[in-house]
């Protein structure tokens, strides 16, 4: 489908606003800098930006008289407060912020949050309900609620679409049951794809317009930034990886399937393997991070094994999509370079070589706040994108 010249517009609209809230002030030529947009693009760009009221112009204090002074840009901070809300599969983490993204107050509970969608829903809002109140901030005030779900969720109707993936989910519309508790404007992501916008646009994967991330955790599923958007599927359920086949006849998955990805290499299986290797008991923290724990051979080997499996999986991926990133976050990549070198490995013995000679493979420089991060970042960019109320 050829592209339109408004959505070629939107699209460089779009990049300049980015471009602005990654760093401002800035001038209009480092806005063309950085967007690799033609000068009067972008000229025209922000004159509709001005009128809109979007941004901001200052004139440079430092001028020293020489030549006109070069004025600069910044974004018009909406009045107003945004919430995110990350449901993992063992937690539910919540923040508060200003539309700049600032984080006022956090917030988090170990629950099982598969078990019992309507528990989790309410937990997640009475969390929401104290931190307004610790913050005395009105819940009027808040423009935008986002909240990350470990599960596809069907765009069209807005229901958790999988019996097997989040089976306690299944028909729920997340949507209208936070809207019922919280109130206000409320948009439902999945976990993994708000991760991967928050590396995009504030982490490892700054101005990487092609981008996997992995949330390697209690169950594993993965977020795609392809042509520099956030990529859903048709239906909502793309990334789903962790349902990959990667043992024929091997452990009992919670999908019913055997031998899943995240059978073999989820965090809960993982640290199953070292205590089955011997791991002396106060060795084990009681977080799941794997960091202090690598500097143990043993460890890294069962660390760099669970890389080899994620990465036979991450190879067909790359076959096909051809990413310039991986980005792997989730607790399992606080292990880091054994880790990261299990997956290395796989992807030089299983993608083509014209693709893993080029692809960078990281861990999250976001960390398991990723998903958090991603639902306010993702409520700032829709926030400012509808009207004023
Ligand atoms: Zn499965």
């Amino acid at each position: 489908m050829p592209t339109t010249s408004n959505q070629r517009i939107e699209r460089s609209r779009r990049a300049i606003l980015d471009a602005l809230n990654q760093s401002f002030p800035a001038t209009r030529q480092e806005l063309s800098r950085r967007t690799g947009l033609a000068p009067s693009t972008v000229a025209g760009i922000v004159r509709d930006l001005l009128a809109n009221e979007m941004v901001q112009e200052h004139e440079a204090a430092d001028h020293a008289g020489r030549g006109r002074p070069s004025s600069r840009l910044s974004p018009r901070r909406l009045p107003g407060y945004l919430v995110g809300i990350d449901f993992g599969h063992r937690h539910v983490s919540v923040a508060l912020a200003s539309t700049a993204q600032e984080i006022v107050a956090e917030g988090r509970v170990t629950l099982d949050v598969d078990a019992s969608a309507s528990n989790a829903l309410d937990r997640a809002a009475v969390l929401v309900i104290d931190l307004l109140d610790r913050a005395r901030v009105p819940a009027g005030s808040v423009r935008r609620t986002v909240a990350g779900i470990p599960g596809p969720i069907n765009q069209a109707t807005g229901k958790i679409q999988s019996a097997t993936i989040l089976a306690g989910w299944a028909g729920i519309r997340p949507r209208q049951e936070l809207v019922a508790r919280l109130g206000g404007e409320v948009v439902i992501a999945n976990d993994a794809e708000l991760a991967a916008l928050a590396e995009h646009t504030h982490g490892a994967g700054r101005n990487v317009s092609d981008l996997v991330y992995v949330k390697a955790s209690h169950g594993i599923g993965a977020g795609l930034i392809l042509a520099g958007r956030r990529y859903a599927g048709a239906y909502g359920a793309s990334g789903e990886i962790g349902h990959t086949l990667v043992q024929e006849g091997g452990t009992q998955c919670r999908c019913g399937q055997r031998g899943c990805l995240e059978s073999v290499v989820s965090i809960a299986e993982v640290w199953r393997q070292l205590i089955a290797a011997g791991l002396p008991p106060s060795e084990r923290p009681d977080d799941l991070f794997l960091d202090a724990l690598v500097h143990n051979p043993v460890v890294a080997r069962i660390v760099t094994d669970a890389g080899r499996q994620l990465g036979r999986v991450l190879s067909d991926l790359c076959n096909a999509l051809d990413p310039a990133m991986i980005i792997i976050g989730g607790e399992l990549a606080t292990a880091g370079e054994p880790l990261l070198e299990g997956v290395r490995e796989s992807l030089r013995r299983f993608a083509q070589p014209a693709i893993s000679d080029r692809v960078q493979i990281r861990s999250s420089t976001l960390g398991p706040r990723a998903a958090l991060i991603g639902a306010l970042t993702l409520a700032a960019t829709t926030a400012e994108a509808a009207p004023a109320r």
